[in-house]
Formats: C-alpha cells, sequence, structure tokens
C-alpha cells in the first residue's frame, strides 16, 4: 500500500462516496444507521468479485469497480428492489498505490451516481493474496411485495430479458478468441462482460407481474434449473428461441461458438422471469417501454416423470443434440471449487 494509512485512505477515497447519506457518519463511526420507510423491507443481497476469477488484475481500475457494484444491483434487479446503498469490503494487494485507487474511486462513484446508491460503509485490508471486493448491497421493496426464484406457477411463460451468451463470448475475445469479427463487435462483447447491466427498471416492474425471477449469472441452463427446481417444477425451452446478440449469432453460423456454449455461459446479468401467459401483452409493453428486448423462450410444467430428472428440457432436442455432437464440450454453468 501507501504512504498513506487506513483511515486517511478512508476519509480521502471513499467517504465522499457517501455522497452526504446521513446515515453513513462520513465513514467516521463503526457502522450506519439505515432508515427504511414503514412501508418498505429491505432486500440484502452479497456478492465477491476476485481478482482473475471474476475479471483480470489488469482490467481498468474504474471498470472492476462497475463490475463489483453492478453484479450486486443485478441481484437486487432479480428480487424486484430498489438500490439503497452499498457496503464495500475492499482487499487490496499490497502493491496497490493511489492512482489505481483513484480511478477505483472514480468509476464506482460513476455507478453511485447512476444507481442512486451511496456507499455506506465497510473495511479496508491489505493482502497477501489477489485484489478482492465484496460487495453488499441494500435495496427496498414494498412490505409483502418482492420477486424470488421460488413462485414459478404451473403454464408459466419463461420470459429472458437481453441476449444470451454474450458475456462469455466477451471473456473469450478477451483471451485472443474471434479475431475475425470487426473490432466494434468484439468491443461490444468484451463491455458485455465485463460491464454488465442491471436490469433495475426491469426487475421493479415485474412485482406483482413475475411469478418467479432469477439473474442470469451462472449461466441460463444452470440458473433456470435453480428457478425450476426451487419452485418445484420443470422448465421446457426451446433453445432455438433464446435471444442472441448479433455478433453471438454470426459466430454461432461461423460454427466459431456452439449454441449449448452460449446457453452455458456465465455472467450475462440478464433476467430470467415466468409470468401468466394472460399477461404476455403486458410483458410486451413493458419490453417496449424498457427498450429491452424480452423474449418467451418456454413454459413451467409439473413434472410428470417423461423426461428424466433435469429441472430443464429441451424441447428441440434434435437442434442440441447436432449443436452438442459439434462440440462435445457443453458443460453446466459455472461452478467454484470444481
Ligand atoms: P473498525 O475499526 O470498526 O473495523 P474501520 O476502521 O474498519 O472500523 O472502518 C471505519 C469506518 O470506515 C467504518 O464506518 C467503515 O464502515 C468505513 N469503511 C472502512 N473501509 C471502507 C470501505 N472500503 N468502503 C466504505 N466504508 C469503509
Ligand atoms: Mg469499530
Amino acid at each position: 500500500m501507501t504512504a498513506m494509512d487506513e483511515f486517511g485512505l478512508i476519509a480521502r477515497y471513499f467517504a465522499p462516496l457517501t455522497r452526504g447519506a446521513p446515515g453513513a457518519l462520513g465513514l467516521r463511526d463503526d457502522g450506519a444507521f439505515i432508515e427504511c420507510p414503514p412501508d418498505q423491507r429491505l432486500v440484502a443481497v452479497s456478492d465477491a468479485v476476485v481478482a482473475d476469477v471474476h475479471f483480470f488484475n489488469e482490467d481498468p481500475a474504474e471498470e472492476i469497480a462497475r463490475k463489483a457494484i453492478r453484479v450486486n444491483l443485478s441481484d437486487l434487479a432479480a428480487m424486484g428492489a430498489r438500490p439503497v446503498g452499498i457496503l464495500l469490503c475492499a482487499i487490496l494487494p499490497r502493491s496497490t498505490d493511489e492512482a489505481w485507487l483513484a480511478a477505483f474511486v472514480d468509476g464506482l462513484g460513476e455507478d453511485i451516481d447512476r444507481f442512486s446508491c451511496p456507499l455506506l460503509g465497510g473495511d479496508t485490508v491489505a493482502t497477501p493474496g489477489p485484489l478482492t471486493l465484496a460487495v453488499t448491497a441494500l435495496g427496498e421493496v414494498p412490505v409483502g411485495s418482492g420477486l424470488t426464484r421460488s413462485g414459478a406457477k404451473p403454464g408459466e411463460t419463461v420470459w429472458v430479458s437481453g441476449s444470451i451468451g454474450d458475456a462469455t463470448l466477451g471473456l473469450a475475445v478477451s483471451r485472443g478468441r474471434h479475431d475475425a469479427l470487426k473490432t466494434e463487435d468484439r468491443n461490444w462483447l468484451r463491455n458485455r462482460y465485463l460491464r454488465p447491466e442491471p436490469r433495475l427498471a426491469l426487475g421493479r416492474q415485474l412485482l406483482g407481474l413475475a411469478g418467479a425471477c432469477i439473474d442470469v449469472s451462472d449461466g441460463l441452463l444452470a440458473d433456470l434449473g435453480h428457478l425450476a427446481s426451487v419452485s418445484g417444477l420443470v422448465a421446457e425451452i426451446e433453445a432455438a428461441l433464446v435471444p442472441l446478440s448479433d455478433p453471438g449469432r454470426t459466430l454461432l453460423k461461423a460454427g466459431e461458438v456452439a449454441l449449448s456454449d452460449l446457453l452455458s455461459g456465465g455472467d450475462d446479468y440478464e433476467l430470467l422471469f415466468t409470468a401468466a401467459e394472460k399477461d404476455r401483452a403486458r410483458i410486451e409493453a413493458l419490453g417496449q417501454s424498457l427498450s429491452l428486448a424480452l423474449t418467451p423462450i418456454g413454459t413451467m410444467t409439473t413434472r410428470n416423470g417423461r423426461h428424466g430428472d433435469g429441472p430443464v428440457h429441451l424441447l428441440d432436442l434434435d437442434i442440441m443434440y447436432q449443436d452438442i455432437m459439434k462440440r462435445p464440450a457443453n458443460r453446466p454453468g459455472y461452478r467454484h471449487f470444481d
């Protein structure tokens, strides 16, 4: 670390990020007070990002900051919450210098303003290990409401926002692959990996409309599996309906990537949700008002024992079979400790 001690560092770099939130007490106390209106309840989520696991050490500090906060805001979005604030445990390699910290704080500050989500507290420690940023984000939902993974009902339609598989392609691009793509497309894909867009407005508007909701962090198939399992149902989807971006489709057509890679690739941070079929038009209108693609990809059904044990059934198995034959590496979602 630098000549500056921990307290000087907190006062100089982190205290301004409270943006004057009174409960943060200027980061000069042991903790923060958080007001919650009586008609709201707090939602708490926590996600850590680690160098060389979730980002590259040499990524710009601003982008690392954005990723650390955004993966948490995506969890709030999946619960239908409005952000209230964040706590940050910054576990910094001893070699961290002030220029890096200043850039980190710039990136974090931009997102704190963009998402109205001030810094309320945290911890700052030096480590001989990799840079680790553990963020806790707090949000609020009206009492008695909030989206969960477990709320899906039989017959509901499965929807997904945006496009799927871009982040896994962006990661491959960062590793030097897909160099036949236009520079513009390569940058766009890299950005999808580095700078996820938490679908907060969508999550909010799905309160009272969606049965269940989850954000796609481990991969569409894995996360849909989680939603289906905890709902006690099976998701039947058509792989061919899953929305892909133009660069994603280009790479698929060129045989550079298999559909199964896109369906199981992580880090897209789109929302996957279920809704009653009678609400189809409302959801289409919602997508239009948010300028965000919302695509129906399948249906939630009760277990009937015909399809084997998995919680996700692909109805167009023939397409997937050909696809898998092309590329046997059909891995499930990313798992730590494998
Ligand atoms: P303690 O001695 O109680 O562990 P610290 O010295 O770690 O307290 O922290 C002092 C204050 O600074 C606390 O309010 C804490 O929440 C805040 N703080 C420390 N590090 C950070 C950080 N990285 N981001 C935000 N707040 C921080
Ligand atoms: Mg203390």
